[in-house]
């Protein structure tokens, strides 16, 4: 705005900063189909997120809703670093706008952004108020529409309750990170499993189908395969015997990314098509998602920071 005073523009370049993040490093992925980016807020406390290619030749950005998470799923890096505290609407915001403009500085890559996923650090829903406002912020000045926003939750059941009668939420996808088809078994891996919760979820999907539901707008139950946990054929047909209970018809089997927790391993290949084909012959759709930049650190659960004592980040 070079019709005002420099010295005005000076005040307002500090005061108004045009991006609310600061890149501190940025990692590729050797097949360049992953980029991870570490972000530092005002506090210069750090948070990342992941630019991931999508089969559609476009990319998919997933992105963070707090620095670290207060959920601690024992398979988790992000829950393994405790909660530091949420991010505001704008840092959620802006990791589109740092992405865009990371694309813009790379004409060489395609350069269209299609999808946003919640699947970076933190549990959303605990931070519901700024991640709203910044899907609306998407939807008001994106061309990507709701059903392209995905939302994964570990399951904060009074905050899913609220959305069936919130008139601003806006009509995103929800996918719910499920890990067991049984409580007790659940709150092993995921410690804030509240009481009676798969028969407060099922009844949930129900109510949600009622209020939001259509073919674009099923619940997604999303299943990380962790060997000998898990993945069994018992646990399999427990899962399905869940499923039948609720309105989801889509389950997403995530590999275990190694985070170095001990004792945690990733189910087998053959485990993996085994639990998935059980699932298949009663009709319940699988999908499985495909590992991406494992290399940097960049998959599911692995986004925590660590900075060593010459200053380097590693993730
Ligand atoms: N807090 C939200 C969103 C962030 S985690 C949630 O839990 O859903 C995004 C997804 O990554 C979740 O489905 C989560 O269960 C999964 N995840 C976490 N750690 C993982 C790991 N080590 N390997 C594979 N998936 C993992
Ligand atoms: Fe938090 Fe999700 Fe990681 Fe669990 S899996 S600790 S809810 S980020």
């Amino acid at each position: 705005m070079t019709t005002l005073s420099k010295e005005m523009r000076e005040v307002l370049i500090k005061e108004i900063p045009w991006i609310s993040c600061t890149p501190v490093q940025t990692l590729s992925s050797k097949n360049g189909d992953t980029h991870k980016v570490v972000l530092a807020g005002k506090d210069e406390l750090l948070y990342e997120s992941v630019l991931m290619a999508n089969n559609r030749e476009q990319w998919t950005i997933c992105v963070s809703s707090q620095i670290g998470c207060a959920m601690g799923c024992v398979f988790c890096a992000t829950g393994a670093m405790g909660l530091k505290r949420s991010l505001s609407s704008d840092e959620i915001a802006d990791q589109y706008r740092f992405w865009k403009q990371f694309l813009a500085e790379r004409p060489e890559l395609p350069q269209r952004v299609s999808n946003i996923v919640f699947m970076g650090m933190g549990e959303p829903l605990v931070n519901i108020e700024n991640v709203k406002a910044a899907i609306n912020t998407w939807l008001t000045h994106t061309d990507i529409g709701p059903t392209r926003i995905t939302v994964s939750t570990v399951g904060v059941l009074p905050v899913l309750e609220e959305i069936l009668t919130d008139p601003d939420w806006p009509a995103v996808r929800i996918a719910i990170s499920l890990h067991s088809p049984e409580e007790a078994s659940r709150r092993e891996i995921v410690p804030t499993t509240a009481p009676d919760f798969h028969k407060r979820l099922a009844k949930w999907t129900h109510d949600y189908q009622a209020v939001h539901g259509n073919r674009r707008h099923h619940v997604t139950f999303e299943y990380t395969l962790i060997a000998g946990v898990n993945d069994t054929a018992e646990e399999a047909q427990k899962l399905v015997k869940f499923i039948k209970t609720t309105s989801a018809v889509k389950v997403n089997v995530i590999p275990l990314n190694p985070t170095g927790k001990e004792g945690l391993t990733a189910s087998s290949r053959d485990g993996i098509e085994k639990f998935k084909r059980i699932l298949l012959s009663s009709h319940i759709d699988v999908t499985e998602r495909k590992t991406m930049g494992q290399d940097i650190a960049a998959s599911c659960g692995q986004l925590a920071l660590t900075v060593k004592s010459d200053g380097k980040i590693v993730g």
